[in-house]
């Protein structure tokens, strides 16, 4: 990055923002050159806090001029390096763009800036009976969220980000400002641009408003602690729960290193076995025939400890001890960093995917613990890796390689929900075929100039040191 074109547009940010808000402090530009992954950093060039549309797309014109690169920032919780500016350039922190604008009670709609984060969120929600789905473990921004597709524990329910985004305001790669959508529940007009944009990663554009879905607070809700002796047994459960046509509304998979961890971490005492974390939702009467067909589904497996939480208080530390786990493995392994592999398969190769990841962290003698959304054939193995020690780094990678081949083998995913980033550009040519021609087209053609979030998702990045 030449100094001179930083210090000229730095110039040029500080009469639009002013000091505080165009900012080249050390600081500043280390915390927006990391992520929470085990990816090398490397510091932002110059930060800029906009607190509107007409700021960003002021920005990023300014940006486009001086052919300066942008990394778009939300709360820099994504794993695979996607916020880290290999390339240099500008980092749009969207962080004082927290406003939630409009809540739409009767279409179950609210319009919200990108940086409000989903607990803030949930929390005005919770005045009109309403609530947010997309839970990622992490205290996301909306906006964040949106570029990575994120979902999290009730998506077997309602879906994942994409499915919850009504419009998107975008300022793309020239300034220009567009809307994806519009507020109607369907449309057959135009492509389908909120299905082009989120999952994006910053490199077609900044979002700077959201539309997006929410939906009323159930009536009654159950959630519930299922151990059993063997993981298989854990989630032949989980298939044949789906199978049977009960509509879970959450189902997590926490094997037993990681119960350890929670157990250490919530100060819970329970057992250190395969458990299936499990929340229903409906009214009084569905709820009670749900949750007795589970019942008979998980004892003819083997579960010996099936413990209900009815009132909110135990539903609250339930869920708190299942949603705090990354966060017990970084605690508890100061030094280290983590990766966490990703993938999603068909929901008929769930067990055999789990199997297989247990016996290859095993065989390596790495240590990691797998949890995961299971509901959607989604898991993950944590491992904390010291970085200093290039044999476990190695080790680490191979077994992120046998994971992913093991699911595109069987017409899976690299990556259910954490994104592409930099750490898994290496599978994209093989799980897309020809599709990644026709992704990098639309790339090219919405940023000419590869500006936007430059070496994610589509190219290696320059440099990763
Ligand atoms: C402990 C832990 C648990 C997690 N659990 C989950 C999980 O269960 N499910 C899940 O999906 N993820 C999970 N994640 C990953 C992470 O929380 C998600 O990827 C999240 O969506 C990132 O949001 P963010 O606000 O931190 O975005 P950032 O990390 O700041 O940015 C992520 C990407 O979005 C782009 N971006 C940010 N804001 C904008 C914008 N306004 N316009 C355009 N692009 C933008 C960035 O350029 C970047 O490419 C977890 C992370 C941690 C640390």
């Amino acid at each position: 990055m030449a100094v001179n074109s930083i210090g000229n547009l730095l110039e040029e940010l500080r009469e639009l923002l002013g000091e505080e808000r165009a900012t080249v402090n050390d600081t500043v530009r280390d915390l927006h050159g990391r992520d929470e992954s085990y990816h090398a950093v490397r510091p932002s060039d110059l930060v800029v806090f906009p607190e509107s549309t007409e700021e960003v797309a002021a920005v990023v014109k300014a940006a486009a001029r001086h052919r300066i690169p942008i990394v778009p920032f939300g709360l820099g919780s994504s794993l695979e390096g996607h916020v880290i500016p290999y390339d240099g350039g500008i980092t749009i922190d969207f962080s004082l763009m927290n406003q939630i604008l409009e809540i739409h009670e009767d279409d179950f709609l609210v319009r919200v800036q990108p940086g409000v984060t989903r607990t803030q969120l949930n929390k005005e929600l919770k005045k009109y009976g309403l609530f947010f789905s997309v839970d990622p473990g992490a205290d996301a921004t909306l906006g964040g969220m949106a570029a990575t597709n994120a979902s999290g524990t009730t998506t077997v329910k309602y879906g994942v980000m994409r499915d919850q985004v009504r419009d998107l305001e975008v300022v793309l790669a020239d300034g220009t400002v567009i809307h994806t959508g519009s507020l109607a529940a369907k449309s057959a007009s135009g492509l389908h641009l909120n299905g082009l944009f989120v999952g994006s990663e910053g490199t077609l554009g900044c979002f700077t408003e959201l539309t997006l879905r929410v939906y009323g607070i159930p009536e009654q809700i159950a959630a519930a602690r299922a151990s059993f002796p063997t993981i298989d047994a854990a989630v032949t459960a989980v298939v044949s729960i789906q199978q049977a046509g009960i509509p879970i509304s959450r189902v997590e998979l926490v094997d037993e290193p990681s119960m350890q961890q929670v157990n250490r971490h919530a100060g819970t005492g329970y057992p250190v076995k395969p458990t299936l974390f499990l929340e229903f939702s409906g009214n009084e009467a569905g709820l009670r025939q749900d949750i007795e067909f589970t019942e008979e589904i998980v004892s003819d497996l083997g579960c010996d400890n099936l413990e209900f939480e009815m009132d909110q208080e135990g539903m609250n530390r339930l869920w708190e001890a299942r949603h705090h786990l990354a966060y017990s493995y970084i605690h508890s392994h100061p030094g280290r960093k983590m990766m966490v592999t990703d993938v999603c398969v068909p929901i008929s190769e769930l067990a055999g995917a789990v199997h297989h990841a247990r016996e290859t962290v095993d065989n390596m003698g790495l240590i990691g613990g797998i949890t995961g959304h299971v509901g959607d054939g989604n898991f993950h193995i944590i491992l904390m890796i010291d970085m200093n020690n290039p044999d476990e780094v190695r080790k680490s990678d191979e077994l992120n390689e046998a994971i992913v081949s093991y699911a595109l083998d069987r017409n899976g995913t690299c990556t259910g929900e954490h994104g592409v980033g930099v750490g898994k550009l290496k599978y994209q040519a093989r799980e897309h075929g020809a599709a990644l021609g026709v992704m990098e087209t639309i790339k090219r053609a919405l940023d000419p100039e590869n500006l936007m979030n430059p070496g994610k998702l589509f190219n290696p990045p320059k440099e990763e040191n």
